[in-house]
């Protein structure tokens, strides 16, 4: 009788204290439940947080490179050639081994302070480099020239030209049309179209080749595209 009457104390316990015992379950999955979503709540923050932080870290980064990144650089601007030429006529004369050229038109051993680069008629004839032209006019000699101070203590007279397109005081920039290659050069017209190309160092002629060829650069500072 015991045995049958302890489970009936044990249900009738379970039925009188039910509410009770319903309350504290429903305490217990509250509790669960809000410690679930607090340990979530705890855990989430810390994704957003890191796209936050990391942000100022780039912006302050940004500003840093910046400030140690040079403002200028150096580059070489080479010489270019002043017309697309197809071959040689009279060569630059210098000192005693190369005194003097043959003029064809003169028939005779001359002097030649520039060099004659043959072209087709009509070439276009621009600029070596950066300059300022400082005279323009017309000899027999010359044709009608051009001449432009490249800076440096370089000037370059380009002579034997027709249709110039600059005039004196004109700020001319590297491969900028001067004028057009012709046979203008009274004393060389049978050479036929060319540019005759005289450039000074020092109040000095020199050979004109280096420049035209691109040998002779500048090295110069430019800024630096942020
Ligand atoms: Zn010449």
């Amino acid at each position: 009788m015991n045995d049958t009457k302890q489970p009936n104390k044990f249900t009738r316990f379970l039925r009188n204290n039910a509410a009770l015992l319903l309350l504290i379950f429903c305490v217990l999955a509250i509790a669960a439940v809000v410690l679930a979503v607090t340990l979530t709540r705890d855990n989430t923050p810390v994704i957003p947080d890191d796209p936050v932080t990391s942000n100022p870290n780039e912006n302050d980064n940004k500003p840093n490179d910046n400030d140690n990144k040079p403002t200028t650089q150096k580059v070489d601007i080479h010489f270019v050639k002043p017309l697309e030429y197809t071959g040689f006529g009279m060569e630059f004369t210098f000192g005693p081994s190369n005194l003097f050229a043959f003029n064809s038109t003169l028939k005779e051993w001359r002097v030649h302070q520039g060099v004659d680069l043959l072209a087709a008629d009509g070439a276009e004839v621009v600029a070596m480099y950066d300059g300022t032209v400082i005279e323009t006019g017309e000899s027999l000699l010359k044709g009608s020239y051009v001449v432009v101070d490249h800076g440096d203590n370089v000037i370059a007279t380009y002579g034997s030209l027709t249709d110039l397109t600059v005039s004196k005081g004109d700020t001319v920039k590297q491969g900028d049309l001067l004028g057009l290659a012709g046979a203008s050069a009274g004393k060389e017209y049978k050479e036929g179209a060319h540019l005759h190309l005289e450039v000074a160092l020092n109040d000095e002629n020199v050979d004109p080749m280096p420049y035209v060829n691109g040998e002779i650069y500048r090295t110069i500072e430019v800024a630096v595209e942020q």
